[in-house]
Order: C-alpha cells, then structure tokens, then sequence
C-alpha cells in the first residue's frame, strides 16, 4: 500500500521541524504598519530618479558578482573596517545568522542567548539540529551576569548571540557585562547591531580586542528592510569559514546596485534616523504619561510596554481595529507576559497609535 504524503512527512521531516511553527507574517495591507521595525520613510524623492538611472545597469541576464566586491569596497570604507578585518554579507543579517550556526553545528553543541532576544537565534538553532539555551534576562532587561557567566561553563556554547541594543526589549546591555561574557567565552560571540543607527553604540572599534567577537549590521532598520542585506564584520579566519557555507550570488545584482547608491547617499538615512531618535523621545514621554502602560526606555526604534493584567489581547486587538498593527508579545510569556511592541513611526503615524491607545485604555 502507498504511504500518504502526510505519512512519508511523518516519516522524514525531522522531528524538531514538524514541531515547529512557521515564522507568521501578519498581512498589513492598508494599515499603519508598527509591528517590524521598519524606517517609516522612502527615499527622498530628488534621490529616486538618480536611483532608477542606476538600476539600468544592472545586467539582470547576468549572475551578481558572487563577492559583491564593489558593495563590500563601500561598506569597508563607511564602517571604516580595517585591513585586519573582512567582511561577509547575507541576504539579511537573517542569512548570516544561519551560515554562522551552518559552520559549528554538531549534534550536542549549544547556542545561546539571553532570553527574551531575537527569535530567529533560537529558530536557526532548530533548523541546524543545535540545542538553544536561553539565559533569562532580570525583570528590568538588563543582563544577568552570573547566570550568563554559569551557563557559559556549563554549556561551553559555540556560539552566543548578544543584540545590541536588544530586541523586543529595547535596551543596551551593559558594556562591562558584554566584555566579561565575551572573555568567558570559548567559542563565537556575535554582538547584533541591527539597531545600530538608533544607538550609535558599537564594539565593532574593538574587534581587534576579541579574537572570538563578530559584529553583525543590517540595513533593514535604518532604511532599507526591501533589500534585504546583513553585514558581517569579524577576523578573517572567522569570515572564511562563514564565506564557504554560503551560497553562491546570495547577494542579488538589484539589492549590491541599490546597496551601493544608498551608501552614496548615507546623510540622507542619516537624516530620517536623527528624526526617528527625536520622535522616540516625543514617544517615550507620551507613553510614560498613559495610565495602565509601563515604557520601557529604548536605544532603538521600538518601545516594549507592558499594559494591565490580562488586557494586551483585547488592546491589541482594539489597535488592530483602529487599522493600527503593532507586535503582542503576550503569548511568548515569561518577562513578555502582558507586553506590546511598537516601532516608532512618522510623526502622524505615532499620534494615531497613541490616540488609539489611549482609547483602546
Ligand atoms: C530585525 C533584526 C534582525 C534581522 O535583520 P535582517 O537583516 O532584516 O534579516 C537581526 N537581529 C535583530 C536583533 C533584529 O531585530
């Protein structure tokens, strides 16, 4: 008798990925859209025709350059990445969170991070057949020290991951913390600076100091989630052995064109990020003056709040209703329990979500 498809699924998908749910991507359309962290600006509009000329090119009947040479000479200049350094890049920093665990899995071995953190760590530790161990953070999202320095000697992770500031919390772990986890640690420590032009905290001018330190950026945050591009900085001897678990063209012609006019252009997106760090400001107070909500002080461009016992569904949903999207953070549970996550919008975008708010309240 022939098996059922949902049979053979049974038989050869690997346990720990039927057991899985998919990343979910709710359908935004037409609404005011705060739940991804996204820069709420386009490109201004003097800049989009010289990126169309651009764009043409582009050879699109030709594979990419599979170094993206001429991107990468650009990044090393902008990020003043030494000659000591190299640089590796994704199709997001997604990506390369995924090549790093795809060069140290080995049945057994552990990644790790603080809890709650970046949920792809924990997912891409899954998928490459590692185990993940979280490390809790304390009830105010700063790090606890000797429970990250125990878990390291017990667990001897090969790789820890640190978001810098953190996501959903919002926060800067502390510099001292981060150097003594770092000097514990035998294997990788990749510090995750998505949210870097927000914080404009980095430890990539000392990754001289730390021969087992990565410093990861993106483009997404700041600008440009389209295009879909991670950056990876680190030794050498690291990005070597990243570089050969990557697929060949990872990098589109589309995204290492549009890549490079961007950075041609960096004052522009450095304008909106000055712009989204005063609007946070406005943000923080505003929230802080609600009843009912607890803010939480934020470096990047979200806020993580934590509403009344029980109500963060209902809230959420009466956002939702007022075409407003933001993250529930509820169902993770733990430190999470009764939190919402909302990125910091245009000027407009954040006064209706807090009109809403205040309403939904
Ligand atoms: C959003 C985010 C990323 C993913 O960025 P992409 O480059 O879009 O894949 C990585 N790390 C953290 C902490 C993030 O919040």
């Amino acid at each position: 008798m022939t098996l059922s498809s949902e049979q053979r699924v049974e038989k050869w998908v690997r346990k720990e990925i039927r057991d899985l749910s998919a990343y979910v991507v709710p359908d935004s359309s037409g609404m005011i859209k705060l739940d991804a962290m996204e820069n709420p600006y386009s490109w201004p509009s003097e800049l989009l025709d010289d990126w169309l000329q651009s764009m043409r090119t582009a050879e699109l009947n030709r594979y990419p350059d599979p170094d993206a040479l001429l991107l990468k000479g650009q990044l090393r200049h902008s990020l003043s990445v030494g000659a000591a350094h190299d640089i590796l890049l994704g199709n997001g920093s997604d990506e390369l969170i995924q090549m790093i665990a795809m060069a140290v899995a080995q049945p057994g071995r552990v990644i790790m991070a603080p809890e709650p953190s970046f949920v792809m760590y924990q997912m891409i530790a899954k998928f490459v057949g590692m185990e993940f161990q979280g490390v809790p953070l304390q009830s105010d999202f700063s790090l606890d020290l000797p429970a990250m320095l125990a878990a390291i000697e017990k667990y001897q992770p090969a790789v820890i991951f640190l978001a810098y500031p953190n996501n959903p919390t919002g926060n800067l772990f502390d510099d001292g913390d981060l150097q003594q986890i770092i000097k514990a640690a035998d294997g990788l420590v990749v510090i995750d600076e998505a949210y870097f032009s927000f914080a404009q905290s980095t430890f990539m001018d000392r990754l001289a100091d730390f021969p087992n330190m990565v410093v990861m950026r993106t483009l997404s945050k700041s600008g440009l989630a389209g295009l879909r591009l991670g950056i990876l900085v680190g030794s050498p001897a690291w990005i070597e052995e990243f570089d050969k678990v990557r697929l060949p063209y990872n990098i589109n012609i589309l995204t290492q064109v549009s890549a490079a006019f961007a950075l041609r252009h960096q004052q522009a997106f450095d304008e909106q990020a000055q712009l989204i760090r005063a609007d946070r400001s406005k943000m923080y107070q505003a929230l802080q003056s609600l009843d009912g909500v607890e803010v939480f002080p934020s470096q990047a461009n979200f806020f993580l709040f934590r509403v009344e016992s029980d109500r963060a569904d209902e809230i959420f949903k009466s956002l939702k209703k007022k075409n407003i999207l933001v993250k529930n953070l509820h169902k993770s549970g733990g430190l999470l329990t009764d939190c919402l996550r909302v990125t910091v919008g245009t000027e407009k975008e954040n006064a209706a979500f807090l009109n809403a708010l205040q309403e939904a309240l």
